[in-house]
């Protein structure tokens, strides 16, 4: 819902991308290489990258908005929404909803942490990684996963209903692991418990379901 980005023609939505484009993207979201086959011939190319995306809601941007009203029909709002595969969202660990502000609300804004002490916990967050399994959190492989971001029993017996709850694949449980590992790191918790479970679960829950 970020009218910025909407009327910046610097920048798409993700939804004004070609499906099949954005579908091109699942490969190497997943294995960080892409393989390109031309004729006869096939390559294969390194592609580890970082994906940052954002959309609307709705085609006019104000479902859910606390200024202003929506003034698309439920099929519209469904086949906008549906431009993103389950797939591709399935492949995006962090989905966050960010809520248009009124002018006042602006203007009234306290001043927040600062990036240079932001900066100065992910990098020590990244350490702590390194130092447990000599690589970033996103790049463990399934078999390291179970090693390095079990649980406790709470945040197991969480993440198990949530996953029935809301019919997520294995590749999902996998990645709420890993985000949940991120945020314990950040908070330099050895172990990954409850509330680092449930954070990482509502990350995946930003889109509302027709
Ligand atoms: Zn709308």
């Amino acid at each position: 819902m970020n009218k910025e980005i909407q009327t910046d023609k610097k920048y798409n939505l993700i939804p004004e991308f070609d499906r099949k484009v954005l579908e091109v993207l699942r490969e190497p979201m997943e294995s960080g290489h892409i393989t390109i086959s031309r004729a006869a011939r096939q390559a294969d190319f390194p592609a580890r990258f970082q994906l940052i995306a954002a959309m609307n809601p709705c085609p006019c941007g104000m479902l859910g908005a606390q200024h202003g009203q929506c003034r698309c029909t439920p099929d519209q709002i469904r086949r906008y929404q549906g431009k993103i595969s389950g797939p591709l969202l399935d492949r995006i660990d962090m989905q966050i909803e960010v809520g248009s502000m009124a002018h006042d609300e602006m203007l009234q804004a306290v001043q927040g942490e600062s990036t240079a002490s932001i900066a100065a916990r992910v990098q020590q967050a990244h350490s702590i990684q390194r130092a447990r399994q000599s690589k970033s959190n996103c790049q463990l492989p399934v078999q390291d996963i179970d090693r390095y971001c079990t649980p406790d029993a709470a945040g197991e017996a969480l993440l198990r209903a949530a996953m029935q709850r809301l019919n997520w694949s294995a590749r999902a449980y996998h990645r709420v692991l890993k985000v949940a590992r991120t945020i314990a790191d950040l908070g330099m918790a050895s172990t990954v418990g409850k509330s680092h479970i449930a954070e990482a679960i509502q990350y995946r829950r930003a889109l509302r379901e027709y």
